[in-house]
């Protein structure tokens, strides 16, 4: 193997480390402020219960008035039948009478329901209040636990990094390092990562076959060979190839040699 390519498949690892972490330090965030935006919703939630059972307790205040008015009326209007002395009178009076009572039972009947109302509100409070503090507290739990994770996250980022740093400034002494982090970086950009390895003559990026020559070529280690001065590239995908003689493993016998077990049919 090229002596550059050895360390760019480390140099890979890191970068690939690298951006997982990257990857997870910005999603935190995004699932804190998800919990957030959950319990600033509870909130609101709440906030509509508590506008409802303020509505009704109005309401309730307004009707015990009028029920009051009214049977202050039906006092006043007793009061003028008592003295009534024409039956012509007592009768407009009397007709008076009956539309209060049955105007203090409209209301009275109105102010029950209310009051039913105003206790189905009372348990959606209850349901509100515990959601809002489950909301809270779990965001609380979750911020504490990004907190933690994110520093974790960034010291592991910072050695990665700087490995990443000591690795490519090792790589850039060798005479064709400069050429070589440069392709690297070059695929890199262009296809996420530089190197594959090429497994049971396959490149494991493409999944395609390495043509047999290549392959020799591959793993062909001895001083002077081609893969051990150039950079080989798959010719399907254009990923930087090499061969590790350690992780090339025989291939697995074929599945029908291996006889199927005969199950009882139930
Ligand atoms: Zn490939």
């Amino acid at each position: 193997m090229h002596p550059d390519l050895a360390m760019l498949v480390v140099l890979q690892s890191h970068d690939i480390e690298a951006k997982r972490l990257r990857g997870q330090i910005a999603a935190l965030p995004r699932l804190v402020a998800a919990l957030e935006l959950k319990a600033a919703a509870t909130v609101g939630q709440r906030t509509v219960v508590l506008d409802l059972i303020a509505k009704e307790e109005a309401l309730r205040r307004r009707q015990e008035s009028e029920i009051a008015d009214q049977k202050q009326k039906l006092a006043r209007t007793q009061k003028k039948i008592d003295i009534s002395t024409t039956s012509v009178q007592v009768t407009a009076l009397e007709h008076e009478l009956a539309f209060a009572r049955a105007e203090i039972n409209r209301l009275e009947d109105a102010e029950l329901e209310s009051m039913e109302r105003g206790e189905a509100l009372d348990a959606q409070r209850a349901g509100a209040n515990q959601a809002v503090a489950e909301a809270a507290s779990k965001l609380e739990q979750e911020r504490a636990r990004t907190d933690d994770l994110l520093a974790r996250d960034r010291a592991a980022l910072a050695e990665v990094d700087a490995m990443c740093a000591a690795l490519r400034a090792q790589i850039a002494q060798s005479d064709t390092g400069e050429d070589s982090l440069s392709t690297y970086d070059r695929i890199s950009r262009s296809k996420g990562t530089a190197v594959s390895q090429a497994l049971n003559q396959k490149c494991s990026a493409c999944q395609m076959m390495v043509r047999p020559q290549r392959w020799n070529d591959l793993r062909d280690n001895t001083p002077g060979s081609e893969s051990s001065q150039t950079l080989m590239t798959c010719e399907n995908c254009g990923h930087l190839l090499y061969y590790d003689p350690a992780r090339d493993a025989p291939q697995p016998k074929p599945a029908e040699s291996i006889p199927a077990p005969i199950l009882p049919s139930l």
